[in-house]
């Protein structure tokens, strides 16, 4: 039997703010154990919260990017459990009015540009809690209350999503959304963002779900797709085998590459949740739900489809363009000179700009480029009055001296030679000077021209017009 496996993801994302949810201490990661917390974030007894308001307009921030409806009027509650890491025993997070909900973001299938709409549950603002420290030379585990009090938004989907191809695609949707509007720093590597993973199978044609399986905490997107792909075919071999799944929450283990049974799934009402008794109604006005919408700046998926749409980009350029806005934004200066192929412009961005980009560890904030000295260098490339050797020698200029392109080329005298004749007796010379060759042509080994072509462009110190000199080599060769 065919099997069809769903997915629905919870993204739980860690908002930059400067300072903590409910507390004035620093939200830094990194700094010394224990270091960034005070009463109220470490649950004295006595203390009372209050809630920072950036984390509130982050949040809208991103209800508005996906497309949710904004509930101007909400409010904290308390969710109750115990753990080591959470000293007040309760989380204050969103119960049953959570700030943003009915949305949905677009995803990129495929290469060919078509897109799936995944419906977005809710996003909900809450606290991070602490971690544990388990140390060998200790006897027993160590906490650090560093991230207790972190603001955290919860976005949750739909299970719209088909298999683990999707989720990726979804996933990487919600990160590139989070670092446009510039509320994540989305460092996957100190757990900025992290998913719990709903997955469940149902036989092809089926419209009813399946007993769903949750995973908590997976931190790498790679990760979340072996985990789904794991679990799906878990679930597949109990039905199989005649067994039921059972609602349950399982562990995923990235290194061993499988996941273990963690606990039977709880329900809301094993947490006991309640409306915050310390902290106040939230009230978001009107106008400044507006004002936030306006400040949102085209998203990466809806830049991408452009770009394929309007320049004829392949996905791939499209995509690595969109992803990295100082990259896009001259993009589109060069575009607006309307001079040159789009596609000659991003070969030039990610090809040899990115490659220095890298190789000396800057952005554009570190050169002298402008939109208007790559046009006219790439101008004069696709008028062939330049080489791409020689327009690689512009672009080492024009990005680090005040030069214009044009100059560049007329100081280097990189200048390509298109005037007939002086290539003629050019070529003339090279003929005579390889007359083996000249007689493998005749005798029909014609792929001996691009060796003739290349003894020419040595001649001509690199600048003959290749497809020129290649006319003139053939034309001569039969008519001797
Ligand atoms: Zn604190």
């Amino acid at each position: 039997m065919e099997y069809e496996v769903i997915v629905g993801l919870e993204v739980h994302a860690e908002l930059s703010t400067a300072t903590k949810i409910y507390c004035s201490c620093k939200n830094s990661f990194g700094s010394e154990v224990n270091s960034n917390c005070c009463p109220i974030c470490t649950g004295m007894p006595g203390t009372l919260p209050s809630l920072n308001k950036k984390v509130v307009e982050y949040a809208v921030k991103m209800g508005h990017a996906l497309n949710c409806k904004i509930n101007n009027v909400c409010k904290m509650d308390r969710k109750n459990y115990f753990y080591p890491d959470l000293p007040k025993a309760y989380q204050i997070s969103q119960f049953d009015i959570p700030l943003c909900e009915n949305g949905y973001v677009d995803i990129i299938l495929d290469e060919s540009g078509a897109t799936k709409r995944i419906g977005v549950t809710r996003i909900h603002i809450e606290e991070d809690a602490g971690k544990l420290l388990h140390d060998d030379s200790f006897a027993g585990s160590l906490v650090d209350f560093n991230r207790c009090g972190v603001p955290l938004i919860e976005i949750v989907s739909e299970p719209d999503m088909r298999g683990s191809k999707e989720a990726k695609a979804y996933l990487d949707s919600i990160k590139a959304i989070l670092q446009y509007i510039d509320i994540s720093d989305c460092k996957m590597q100190e757990g900025s963002i992290r998913c719990d993973i709903n997955v469940s199978v149902r036989p092809v044609g089926s419209d009813v779900f399946g007993t769903r399986v949750e995973m908590k905490n997976v931190n790498t997107f790679s990760g979340a797709v072996r985990a789904i792909e794991y679990e799906a075919k878990r679930q597949i071999e109990v039905i199989e085998n005649g067994g039921t799944i059972s609602q349950e929450t399982r562990r995923w283990d990235d290194l061993q590459g499988q996941n273990f049974l963690l606990r039977s799934k709880e329900d809301a009402h094993d947490y006991r949740y309640f409306p915050e008794p310390d902290l106040l109604t939230i009230h978001v006005p009107e106008e400044e739900v507006d004002a936030i919408k306006k400040s949102i700046p085209e998203l990466p998926n809806a830049k991408i489809l452009r770009y394929m749409h309007d320049y004829k980009l392949p996905h791939y350029d499209s995509n690595l363009l969109a992803e990295n806005m100082e990259k896009s934004a001259f993009f589109e200066q060069c575009i607006e000179f309307n001079k040159v192929q789009p596609k000659n412009i991003s070969n030039w961005i990610l090809g040899d700009i990115s490659r220095i980009f890298n190789e000396k560890n800057i952005s554009f904030a570190d050169t002298k480029i402008t939109a208007k000295n790559l046009v006219d260098m790439i101008e004069m490339v696709e008028k062939s009055e330049i080489s791409n050797t020689g327009a690689k020698t512009v672009l080492e200029e024009i990005m680090f001296n005040d030069i214009s392109a044009r100059q560049v080329v007329e100081e280097k005298g990189l200048a390509q030679i298109s005037d007939n004749s002086a290539l003629e007796a050019l070529v003339k010379e090279v003929l005579a000077s390889n007359e083996k060759a000249v007689n493998d042509y005749k005798n029909g080994k014609t792929n001996v021209v691009g060796f003739l072509v290349g003894q020419c462009m040595r001649a001509s110190k690199g600048k003959g017009n290749p497809a020129i000199l290649k006319e003139i080599v053939v034309s001569m060769i039969e008519s001797m």
